[in-house]
């Protein structure tokens, strides 16, 4: 089944069963706590925190999503993209635990004939919060899943909460057995790429109170309404429903691979190393193109980063497989003819899309000829001095002079057996920023704060994608 046709089944079923079908908003969070949208729920939010009266009692979407803190997984495992469709099922005050089961039930395990997805029932697992025997009822009893696959996991896993005070409350996941090729048995809390995660259902029934993190918190008391959040990742579903072993051999992204492969003569499958690479490019040239298709442009901060670093990486990883020249257009070609046939804005604003990424190539590729000679003469003197750590002054120039993002210095460094001074790295980083907002205050230009962004940069460390803010809950 085509992952156009996993979109229409989804929002059919739902629209026939009462929802409004709501458009996927822009990438671009319409929400200070977030740079990019990470989830289905992020539109949906005023209503759920009750701040604004829903306009309906249930809605579905096919929301974009882009998990930035994602991108160290990318082609490693089997199912995480830096950028996903996430399809969505909300409910806000209407029905609750166990209409929101009964439907992934119906929708995952009816048949193809009937409008479903034909998945065999035996093959699901289902994990709830430690102590929510009320959702492991339903499962059983309700639904008629066998005891021994429903497993209880704990908060990291299975429980839900977003800002202080806030909502929270437990959910309940489905995962999909994808065999003994893919290790060993004993369901998801044992291996997490055998029993794919593939639905989340989110039951926000409590307040959020004071604690820190995303495990230790206390909660304050039940919430006026009981609410429904669900999100079903496309591409994980796409990815079963194909008959295929990792995401990124999925219609949409094989595409890319392929033409990749075009460009490189790098044959997927040839090597476990080069096939990482093949995803990382089919990945990140994806998520650039819809990040800039959203309005998002290269720079040094906040978004602009997320993309620079991204459109970098995939850059660099057709240099590893071989490419010598320009490649960017062509990849983008790609991905905006399959990706255009679900979303058409991308090929009416084609020209501009090109614009944004082929200049952003060129600036790249005119600074990683002598960048790499600038880090490979650091190397030679680092490791001439019997040192094994390259100084973060070196990786600082390498990233305000040469526009190299600290992931890529790593990278490069590794290579040549050397680790990086990232301390020192972030302290240059953050007094240079300290320096700048001086000078903007003493300018007194009105620029938006974004202060905050830059603490979680520095927080977060150099080496997690700060692709939204820390402060911002993500059902696990
Ligand atoms: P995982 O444990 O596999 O990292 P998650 O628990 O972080 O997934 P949720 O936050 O529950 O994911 O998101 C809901 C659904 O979105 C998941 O069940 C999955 O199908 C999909 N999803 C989440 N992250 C990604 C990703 N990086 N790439 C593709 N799909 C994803
Ligand atoms: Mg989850
Ligand atoms: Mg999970
Ligand atoms: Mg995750």
């Amino acid at each position: 089944m085509e992952s156009a046709e996993i979109r229409r089944r989804w929002l059919r079923f739902f629209e026939e069963r009462g929802h409004t079908v709501v458009p996927s908003a822009s990438l671009i969070a319409d929400d200070p706590t977030l740079l990019l949208v990470p989830a289905g729920m992020v539109p949906f939010k005023p209503y759920f925190l009750g701040e604004v009266k829903p306009p309906f009692a249930t809605a579905t979407s096919v929301q974009k999503c882009v998990r930035t803190p994602d991108i160290e997984e990318v082609g490693k495992t089997t199912r995480h993209g830096t950028f996903f469709q996430m399809c969505g099922n909300f409910s806000f005050g209407d029905y609750f635990k166990e209409g929101a089961i009964k439907y992934a039930w119906e929708l995952l395990t009816s048949s193809q004939a009937d409008g479903g997805f034909g998945l065999d029932p035996e093959k699901l697992w289902i994990t709830v919060y430690l102590d929510d025997d009320e959702a492991e009822r339903i499962w059983r009893e309700v639904v008629g899943v066998p005891a021994e696959r429903i497993q209880r996991l704990g908060k990291k896993e299975n429980y839900w909460s977003m800002g202080v005070p806030g909502p929270c409350g437990p959910c309940s996941e489905i995962n999909y057995d994808r065999g003994p090729s893919f290790g060993v048995e004993g369901g998801p809390a044992v291996n997490d790429e055998r029993y794919v995660e593939i639905w989340n259902l989110v039951f926000m029934q409590y307040e959020r109170g004071a604690g820190t993190g995303k495990e230790d918190f206390e909660i304050l008391g039940d919430l006026p309404s009981q609410n429904i959040d669900t999100g079903l990742g496309l591409e994980r579903l796409a990815m079963i429903l194909q008959d295929v072993r990792n995401m990124y051999e999925t219609d949409t992204l094989r595409v890319v691979i392929d033409k990749a492969t075009e460009l490189t003569g790098v044959r997927y499958g040839a090597a476990d190393g080069s096939d990482v690479s093949l995803r990382v490019v089919a990945d990140h040239m994806r998520t650039a193109t819809m990040l800039i298709g959203d309005g998002v442009t290269p720079g040094n901060e906040g978004r602009g980063y997320v993309l620079r670093r991204i459109m970098r990486r995939a850059i660099r990883n057709m240099r590893l497989l071989g490419a010598g020249g320009l490649v960017v257009g062509e990849l983008l070609d790609v991905v905006i003819r399959t990706m255009g046939q679900q979303y058409p804005e991308l090929l009416e604003d084609r020209r501009r899309i090109e614009t944004v990424a082929l200049a952003e190539e060129a600036a790249f590729v005119k600074t990683l000829k002598a960048g790499t000679n600038i880090l490979d003469t650091a190397v030679t003197e680092t490791k001439a001095s019997g040192g094994a750590v390259l100084a973060g002054d070196k990786a600082f120039l390498l990233h305000d002079t040469w526009g190299f993002p600290i992931d890529l210095t790593l990278e490069m460094a590794a290579e040549q057996g050397l680790s990086v001074d990232e301390d020192g790295f972030r302290r240059l980083m953050k007094e240079q920023r300290e320096r700048a907002k001086a000078d903007a205050q003493a300018k007194k230009h009105g620029h938006a704060d974004l202060s905050a962004y830059r603490a979680v940069a520095d927080t977060a460390g150099a080496t997690e994608f700060t692709g939204y803010s820390a402060t911002e809950g993500e059902s696990s």
